[in-house]
């Protein structure tokens, strides 16, 4: 197995005000693959975490006494050194969260990406703009840094989830004090460390960890000097912080749970599918939001799309993230096993039938067998829950009329994905379909420069592009007499 060449990424405790800050009381971080602790981290303290809150407030003066282009050269020396130290971070990420190591990389580029571009869009935006107005007056609209942002990120993406949120955020003009994971806090703290090397001043980014998220959260949604918390997460958890955020009408961002449906058409080239199908499900063990969570197939050529789905799905493997033979790491842990058994259970009590998998991995870690499911409808629990696991769950639809009916029969609307060849189908059902996102024909989303999102209770706010950085500007109009 690899090993951290670069110690000093390999952090214990909290960032906070540009220094380590230690307490009495620890936690432990544990290894998915193995179940083994991997470290023992410091618990932030509650004055711990307002004192971040503080220093970020502090901070602002002296993060935009720095020019837009000062501060994108800090941003860009940050994700430079994010490549460069590609892979350690990648070891650390798979060490704490499981996934394979090239999907690890895959991850850190990508946040790499994100900041390099909100480097470089920041000045862009915060132009100062005429508005129209009476012939004796003169009006300006400004775009202002909203203030101390406070982010709660989970641990599917120890990585991204981080920078998507706070070099936005930075690119903004605004400080950041950042609760990563309790499960994954290792990532968070490296990339804390990478941003004292890139030169970025004290208070401007800190990270509190702990492992008791809603005592932390409480802090980070009411104390008086935070403007806005950026969550994601479980809807369940953001719906609480929406409430907690509501005393003090902190503005708020909220990327919660997604239910993807993914339809297959009798048109569709089902071999593409099926390779849309596998990336869609089994990317990070099934554990993303935007993962395909109900494959919708319809009934003509179910039986052909299922046959090809099993064969794929049986050639997959399971294993370490460090063997690079394996495809799918372990779920995060046993709770997320023993839900994917509760899952599948109760699908096939309410009539659904297993074709492959169902069972955890005889082995040490969390790892899941990858399942498929079928006979699906829509008066099943599977069908409305989030899996975040490694189930396919297949139902079938007749029509057309059908297919969007059963896409739309759902409480979140985060991200789908279509598979037909008939554009004049797609041209039609695009705008019928209550999703933040949609793959046509393709299941990679990714794209720094999109907005990423969803409608309905999957949340509010985007992120990636220019929408990203609007999160964390405020307006301010100012009209003045000639
Ligand atoms: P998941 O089910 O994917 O773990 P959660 O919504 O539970 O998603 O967790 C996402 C983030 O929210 C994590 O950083 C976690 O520590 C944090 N969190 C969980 N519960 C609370 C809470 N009651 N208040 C604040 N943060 C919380």
């Amino acid at each position: 197995m690899q090993k951290l060449t670069k110690q000093s990424l390999l952090k214990h405790c909290s960032y906070i005000d540009g220094r380590w800050m230690d307490s009495e009381q620890t936690f432990e971080v544990f290894n998915p693959a193995s179940g083994e602790v991997i470290s023992q981290l410091c618990e932030s303290s509650a004055s711990q975490v307002a004192q971040a809150i503080n220093a970020a407030d502090n901070a602002l003066a002296v993060w935009q006494a720095l020019s837009e282009t000062d501060r994108a050269r800090l941003l860009e020396r940050w994700q430079g050194l994010m490549r460069e130290s590609l892979d350690d971070l990648a070891y650390l990420l798979t060490l704490e969260q499981g996934k394979p190591l090239n999907e690890a990389k895959g991850e850190i580029l990508h946040a790499a990406n994100y900041v390099k571009l909100y480097s470089e869009l920041a000045a862009q935006l915060t132009e100062p703009k005429p508005a129209a107005c009476a012939e004796h007056q003169s009006a300006t609209v400004y775009r202002r840094p909203i203030g101390v942002v406070t982010a709660i990120t989970p641990w599917n993406f120890p990585c991204s989830m981080v920078l998507r949120k706070a070099a936005a955020a930075l690119a903004a003009g605004c400080t950041v004090v950042l609760k990563p994971s309790e499960l994954t806090p290792l990532s968070a703290l490296a990339l804390a460390q990478l941003s004292i090397e890139a030169g970025i001043p004290a208070g401007v980014f800190s990270v509190v960890v702990g492992s008791n998220a809603q005592a932390i959260g409480e802090i980070l949604t009411q104390h008086p000097k935070v403007a806005k918390l950026s969550f994601t997460g479980s809807t369940a958890v953001g719906k609480k912080l929406l409430q907690q955020c509501a005393f003090g009408v902190k503005r708020t961002a909220m990327e919660l749970g997604g239910n993807a449906p993914f339809i297959v058409f009798e048109d569709a080239d089902l071999d593409a599918a099926v390779e849309g199908a596998i990336a869609a499900k089994f990317r990070n063990a099934g554990q993303t939001c935007i993962s395909a969570n109900r494959f919708l197939v319809q009934q003509s050529i179910a039986e052909e799309f299922i046959a090809k789905l099993v064969e794929k799905t049986k050639a997959l493997k399971v294993g370490n993230g460090f063997d690079e033979v394996h495809q799918i790491g372990p779920l995060i842990n046993q709770r997320a096993s023993d839900k994917m058994l509760k899952i599948i259970d109760t699908a096939i009590e309410q009539g659904a039938q297993l074709l492959d998998g169902g069972k955890p991995v005889e082995s040490p870690g969390h790892f899941f067998q990858p399942t498929i499911l079928t006979n699906i409808t829509a008066d099943m629990a599977i069908f409305h829950q989030e899996i975040f696991g490694p189930i396919v769950s297949i139902a079938t639809f007749d029509n057309e009329a059908q297919a969007i009916q059963l896409a739309n029969q759902s409480d979140q609307g985060l991200c789908g994905y279509l598979y037909t060849s008939n554009q004049q189908r797609i041209s039609r059902i695009v705008r019928l379909l209550q999703l933040g996102m949609l793959g046509i024909n393709q299941a990679r989303l990714s794209n720094p420069a999109a907005p990423f999102g969803g409608i309905k209770q999957s949340g509010m706010g985007r992120e990636g592009g220019h929408y990203g950085i609007e999160e964390y500007l405020d307006y301010q109009y100012v009209c003045q007499m000639k």
